[in-house]
């Protein structure tokens, strides 16, 4: 399928060909034409399938048409749950809207009042927003809904999970009606489905590949680390590595962000912290030294997990493991974007095993456990999920459940200082290469709620 057929607008065909995408996207080629009648829609998709463009391409194409309501306020309003992923959307409407005459802006918490008040003064057609801040505008009266066509939540999941289900329902309240409502989510359990049925009408539901979403392109390796210092070696043995160009190293705290961070600056490497005590202008500021291939190392939290989208990142290093299962597979999909492969590295010790389980299971399968020739481990990580099928393909080592004796593990370097993995990147979009099957299933988040998470 072609964008063309896809009837969108000729000023938006000539964006997406001036960003070089030659073909929808599986959500997308699903997405746009239900949008684009006017349904709301649940599209179950994960970040890194195209949704960005799913949502906006249709929204924009509705710009086209003269606006339904009287008013200066937003025709459009799009809520996202980080500042992060609120700056990429705005980035896409740009990138895709500069053809055509659209008045976007941005309503983020961390981010001076003045600048906003000035801009929702003025006549907008499209906000993006996190919940919190435009609950504040909105109890001011300094935004009017009244005039909304369409309301979008991207990440609806994460939304929850921050704890924002009440401001997102306040927010739906203040809009009209008869809008039209576009629901983006990664994970679909009973809470969301709840979400949905309060502010959806008689919904289209997508679901990209069934149930399942696919991290093929990304290759999953379990490094067994007995202590903070093993962990250290094994991270000194990836940065060495000429491949890695651009990594997210993860960790579990703000303060251990800084001080690994502070550590690497030390030995002399371009690397920089990103967390969610710095205020919005110093993240936005690292993100675009990231871009610019200033910064090589982004030791981060889990702020960086979602929505953060550079080009060239060949590596993401869990330093330590997500609390949360479904943070693995969000972090993991920085690495990888647009069909590009990515490596993605996980640390793990003995007390980590109870978060590797439960990342296993979410994910359906056994990591496959790798070994650094001078770097095994020797201390034993015992996993319920150690049953392994067998090594998977690709994968150096034995299975799991060999692994009571380390020093009679058959080990190789050659992945580990391995081919340029995250070296070709195109625009075309290339469906998942069946060499390295990853499949990851959702089993729903709502056992892993909890309200307002501060990473
Ligand atoms: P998203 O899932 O929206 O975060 O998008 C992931 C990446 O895919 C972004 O870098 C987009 O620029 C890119 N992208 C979106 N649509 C297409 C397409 N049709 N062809 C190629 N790349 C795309």
């Amino acid at each position: 399928m072609s964008f063309a057929e896809l009837q969108l607008h000729p000023a938006i065909l000539k964006a997406i060909e001036a960003c070089g995408y030659t073909e929808p996207t599986p959500i997308q080629q699903q997405a746009i034409p239900m949008a684009m009648a006017g349904h709301d829609l649940i599209a179950t998709a994960q970040t890194g399938t195209g949704k960005t463009a799913a949502f906006v391409l249709p929204a924009l194409q509705r710009l086209n048409a003269p606006a339904t309501g009287t008013g200066r306020g937003p025709r459009m309003l799009i809520l996202t749950p980080t500042r992060e992923l609120a700056n990429q959307i705005t980035d896409s409407i740009r990138n895709y809207g500069k053809f055509m005459r659209v008045k976007s802006c941005a309503i983020l918490g961390g981010m001076p009042y003045r600048e906003q008040l000035r801009l929702l003064s003025q006549p907008v057609d499209i906000v993006i927003a996190t919940p919190g801040r435009l609950i504040d505008h909105l109890n001011n009266r300094r935004i009017d809904l009244g005039r909304l066509e369409m309301l979008i939540l991207d990440e609806a999941d994460r939304m929850l999970d921050m704890g924002f289900t009440e401001d997102v329902d306040k927010i739906a309240a203040a809009a009209p009606s008869n809008r039209q409502t576009l629901m983006f989510t990664a994970t679909m359990d009973s809470t969301m489905a709840k979400l949905a049925q309060r502010l959806l009408k008689n919904p289209e539901r997508i679901t990209v590949a069934g149930k399942k979403t696919t991290l093929d392109n990304i290759e999953q390796r379990l490094h067994l680390a007995d202590d903070l210092g093993h962990k250290n070696r094994l991270l000194q043995h990836f940065i060495a590595d000429i491949t890695l160009t651009k990594a997210i190293i993860f960790s579990a705290t703000k303060r251990d962000a800084d001080a690994l961070a502070q550590e690497l600056h030390q030995q002399g490497h371009k690397v920089a912290a990103l967390h969610g005590d710095m205020n919005q202008s110093a993240r936005n500021r690292t993100i675009t030294d990231m871009r610019r291939g200033k910064v090589r190392l982004l030791v981060a939290t889990d702020v960086a997990a979602r929505g953060l989208d550079v080009t060239g990142i060949s590596h993401v290093i869990n330093f330590d493991l997500p609390r949360f299962a479904e943070d693995y597979v969000h972090r993991i999909g920085r690495t990888g974007r647009a069909g590009a492969a990515g490596i993605a590295v996980s640390f793990a010790s003995n007390n980590d095993k109870n978060y590797l389980d439960k990342i296993e299971r979410f994910i359906g399968q056994t990591l496959p456990l790798h070994v650094i020739p001078g770097l095994e481990p020797t201390k034993v990580l015992r996993s319920k999920t150690s049953t392994s099928k067998g090594p998977k393909r690709g994968a150096p080592s034995a299975g799991r459940k060999n692994y009571a004796a380390p020093s009679a593990r058959r080990s190789d370097s050659r992945s580990d200082s391995g081919q340029a993995n995250g070296a070709e990147r195109t625009k075309k979009w290339s469906s998942p290469k069946p060499s390295r099957p990853v499949t990851v299933e959702y089993r729903g988040a709502g056992a892993n709620r909890q309200s307002r998470r501060v990473i």
